[in-house]
């Protein structure tokens, strides 16, 4: 019929890349499986529709994940409850009037938040906007971290929270709220099955035999990667007969320079990239991963069935991911490059223990994560037409929700 388009909104930052890349991921499972019925758009309100400060919070962010000090304060300042509730004031103050303005003018009919910093605020200026002050649309949160969540990611006035790990379904049912766990929203090129790694080493260059360890830092390259690719090199030559090492140093120009220019030992092969986009391929190539616990890095890997080794985290928000990975029984962590190397080469020297992180990594892996919260949003948009969404196949998982209270 005549079926109008639902204008949905989703509100982000680009405070990290997850964000956006979760938001796409879920824009993308929503057209596949409704096409042509939900017009999504994207914003970054903070960049967008707010004053200084907040409209510089994108480089504020990566100033701050390059300066532990300065990250740990501003983590600890919006998690500790005084400063926290003046810094909800401050920018309640400073923009509701433009938040408003910009929710009159996208006139959204749904919207989704992919960043704890987008709960408190366009909560209140919706509630302001309703009649008698409530909300009349439908809004849902999507988090995008994996094994912790900031706490301004929860907010009790929201239809559904979507979470994708126990310890933040923990904190979501602690705080009322009603919480999905499916999953972390990851690229399409990780939904379908991967194609078999002897073909992927072929193409990408690899040797079919000997084991292959891969090296990155999360998209920036960041996190003194060079000192680890070259440990887990070095490493890997003197316990190993043959062994590959493929280093991916992202947007590290330097890291990738000095590594191409490096001598290594003639019985370990290296390759060396820069930013890659087929990280489908690489993954489902590599025996083991060595990175910083990115929560889509990490993610990726499970799907992938990778052993990951991490070493490092950014303080607060990225620490929840180390007991994520090492509970899941499909890794460790270590920041120091020598244990790094020592690690990966103890593994790759050991295929049944190899075999066993993979499936532990297999089990935590959620590939339909963007679909599941597709069809749960889905169903909630359009409740009428399929009596609740039964038409479209159950959730793996349990939904739990709070009993009101
Ligand atoms: N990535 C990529 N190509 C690269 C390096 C990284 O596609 O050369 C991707 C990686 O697969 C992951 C994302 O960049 O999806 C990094 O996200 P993560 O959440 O791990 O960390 P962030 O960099 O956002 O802190």
């Amino acid at each position: 019929g005549e079926d109008a388009k639902v204008n949905m909104l989703i509100l982000m930052s680009d405070t990290g890349g997850g964000h956006r890349a979760s938001a796409q991921a879920l824009e993308a499972a929503l057209e596949e499986m409704y096409p042509g019925r939900i017009a999504v758009t994207m914003v970054d309100i903070f960049t967008e529709h707010s004053r200084w400060p907040y409209s510089a919070s994108v480089p504020a962010y990566q100033y701050a994940a390059k300066n532990p000090l300065v990250w740990r304060a501003m983590y600890e300042y919006a998690r500790f409850p005084p400063t926290r509730y003046l810094n909800g004031k401050m920018l309640s103050f400073q923009n509701f009037g433009r938040f408003k303005e910009a929710m009159q003018r996208y006139s959204p009919d749904f919207v989704v938040s992919v960043h704890p910093l987008c709960q408190d605020l366009p909560l209140k200026v919706l509630n302001a906007m309703g009649p008698q002050r409530t909300r009349q649309l439908p809004f849902v949160t999507v988090v995008t971290d994996l094994g912790g969540a900031h706490p301004t990611w929860f907010n009790n006035q929201v239809d559904k929270v979507f979470i994708a790990s126990d310890a933040v379904m923990r904190v979501a049912f602690r705080e009322g709220l009603s919480a999905a766990q499916l999953g972390l929203p990851i690229r399409p090129a990780f939904w379908k099955d991967p194609r078999p790694s002897l073909e992927l080493r072929e193409e990408l260059g690899l040797e079919a035999e000997p084991p292959v360890a891969m090296v990155m830092g999360g998209g920036d390259g960041v996190g003194g990667m060079g000192a680890i690719a070259t440990a887990v090199i070095k490493t890997l030559a003197e316990e190993l007969e043959r062994s590959q090492v493929v280093v991916i140093c992202g947007k590290n120009e330097v890291v990738k320079r000095e590594l191409e220019e490096a001598d290594w030992p003639s019985n370990t092969r290296v390759i060396v990239h820069g930013f890659v986009s087929n990280m489908d391929e690489w993954m489902g190539a590599v025996d083991t991963l060595v990175t910083k616990a990115g929560p889509g890095t990490i993610a990726e890997a499970t799907i992938r069935g990778l052993p990951v080794m991490l070493s490092g985290y950014l303080p607060g928000q990225e620490e929840g991911n180390v007991p994520y990975v090492v509970n899941g029984g499909f890794g460790a962590y270590s920041k120091n490059p020598t244990e790094i190397g020592a690690t990966v080469a103890r593994w790759l020297k050991n295929p049944e223990l190899l075999q066993k992180m993979k499936d532990c990594a297999l089990q935590a892996a959620r590939p339909r994560a963007s679909y599941d919260i597709a069809r749960e949003i889905a169903d909630m948009l359009f409740v009428d037409e399929d009596g609740g969404g039964g038409g479209h196949g159950e959730p793996e998982e349990a939904v739990v929700a709070n009993s009101g209270g």
